[in-house]
């Protein structure tokens, strides 16, 4: 692998935030300083460490950087790629601070990368990885309950974010809050309900919400609501995966897939469920029958639609492409897949941009619920139980006071406990706390 290029300047993407941040600073009258601050990243952490690969040793890149902390802790996700670069990774942090905010959760900004393409590890090797660059952060206070808490992103997943609560708690015996150090944990490792879906949900929400503003669609040429509407979504990696499935759900109709190996469509709409089963068994997507195939992925964002989800990765609508765009609305699945250069380009088309900070922070969103239910060591399905008790009980004292029969006490505390622990078992809570 090259070595890295320390000159944080090599793209763009960090100065793309701040150009947004400028633009939407200018209707405010903050003190210059005081935005300054804002904007800014408060740390960068930068580290190397070596891992042991076949029969010698390879050098891995990792970042960590924390935007902001007028909120503790802060949160963000952590990248595995190829491309991860520092530049990257700040601008990741900053979209971290703004969207937290946007949506009222009170967390500062951060984001985490570490320099791999996870498919040409071993698991073995991953887990080393990820294990390490937890010790890497706890030594450097980048981690813990009240400072930082990482989550998944773009390469990680449940699996990695319970090595990372594995080796935090190792490294703090008796830490009551340990669990409270990541976010994103599989529900048999204290992590939540609903986490896993959370962010394309929260697209599909914004999605829905915005196609229903009559004036809006109006303009666009749309009729109102989500029902019919054509959609291409751009990656079918957890967000775009989830955003599609939400959308079918809701009466859209995903005419689209893009994914590395190229894109598919099709006019009358193809089953989300079933294209993603046919790529996690085949490996790609472009053997869907009955579909046109563009081998050129990109080719595949420029496909008639109403709505054009981005959900894979930064810099895919750009000044070359903006103009080629046939959606009428694009809905930020990604961070930053849209560039400044481009939204201008669309925005003097008349199309409409949702922005990632208030599309995607619905990951972020339940992290926060997770992360104090980790904190307070209340299980909502606990919660969940002592309400479906209640409600069973009134259930059976009505039925009673209805028909006149009475039920024995047994009987009672039967239909009493047993549905509530039906749901408990069902929902997977049992055991977490
Ligand atoms: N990686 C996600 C994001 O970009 C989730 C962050 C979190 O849950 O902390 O919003």
């Amino acid at each position: 692998m090259a070595d890295y290029n320390l000159n944080a300047d090599n793209t763009h993407f960090f100065a793309d935030v701040c150009k947004n941040f400028d633009y939407a600073a200018q209707f405010t009258k903050h003190d210059a300083g005081l935005l300054d601050q804002i904007k800014s990243c408060n740390s960068v952490y930068r580290f190397r460490f070596p891992i042991r690969k076949g029969d010698g040793f390879e050098v891995i890149d990792a970042w960590r950087v924390e935007h902001s902390q007028h909120q503790s802790p802060t949160k963000g996700g952590i990248r595995y790629s190829e491309m991860v670069n520092e530049d990257e990774v700040m601008a990741l942090a900053a979209l971290m601070t703004y969207k937290c905010a946007i949506v009222n959760v009170p967390f500062g900004g951060a984001k985490g990368g570490i320099r791999i393409n996870p498919k040409n590890y071993t698991v073995q090797e991953l887990e080393n990885i990820t294990r390490r660059y937890t010790v890497e952060l706890a030594k450097k206070n980048f981690i813990g309950p009240s400072i930082d808490v990482p989550a998944p992103d773009y390469g990680t997943g449940e699996r990695e974010m319970s090595w990372i609560a594995d080796t935090y708690a190792t490294m703090n015996p008796g830490q009551l809050d340990a669990m409270g150090s990541v976010t994103g944990k599989p529900i048999s490792l204290h992590g939540i309900q609903g986490r896993r879906e959370a962010t394309g949900r929260g697209v599909a929400i914004a999605i829905r919400e915005c196609v229903d503003v009559a004036e809006d669609m109006e303009k666009l040429g749309l009729s109102t609501g989500i029902s019919g509407k054509r959609i291409i979504v751009q990656g079918l990696g957890n967000v775009g995966y989830y955003t599609a499935k939400f959308l079918q759900e809701y009466g859209g109709i995903i005419v689209g897939i893009c994914e590395f190996e190229g894109a598919i469509y099709n006019a009358n709409g193809l089953d989300v469920e079933s294209v993603f089963q046919q790529r996690k068994s085949t490996g790609s997507i472009l053997n869907y029958p009955g579909v046109t195939v563009f081998k050129n992925s990109a080719e595949g964002l420029e496909q008639p639609c109403d709505i054009l989800v981005p959900a894979a990765l930064e810099n895919q609508i750009t000044a070359e492409n903006a103009g080629r765009i046939q959606a009428k609305i694009i809905a930020e699945g990604a961070n930053g897949p849209t560039t400044p250069e481009a939204e201008s380009i669309f925005y003097a088309k008349g199309g409409i941009i949702i922005p990632d900070m208030y599309a995607n922070a619905g990951g972020v969103t339940v992290s926060y619920f997770e992360w104090l239910k980790n904190l307070s060591h209340v299980a909502f399905g606990r919660i969940n139980r002592r309400f479906e008790e209640n409600t069973n009980l009134n259930m059976v004292n009505m039925v009673e006071g209805i028909t006149g029969i009475k039920l024995s006490p047994v009987q009672r505390a039967t239909i009493v406990k047993g549905a509530s622990e039906l749901e408990l078992v069902n929902s997977g809570l049992e055991d977490t706390m």
